[in-house]
């Protein structure tokens, strides 16, 4: 039996070599995954939290609001 480290750090054992080659040889073959899809860039102005804190209307401290650059979205296009 042979224990070998796999590359998420996992100790992984074969009964043969074989059996790893043939481990290796089916992770070459796989597709590899595809790209993650592009993040849009993030409000400036809340820094992508979609709300800034504006004065309270009563006076008595601050309330969060909608960010009014990116329209609560957190992000900008
Ligand atoms: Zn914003």
């Amino acid at each position: 039996m042979i224990a070998v480290l796999d590359t998420t750090g996992l100790l992984v054992a074969y009964h043969s070599w074989e059996e790893w080659r043939e481990d290796r040889r089916r992770d070459a073959l796989a597709e590899p995954l595809p790209p993650p899809p592009p993040l849009a860039p993030s409000c400036g102005h809340c820094w992508g939290q979609a709300r800034i804190f504006a004065p309270a209307r009563n006076g008595e401290g601050l309330v969060p609001s909608p960010c009014p650059v990116c329209e609560g979205t957190g992000t900008v296009r």
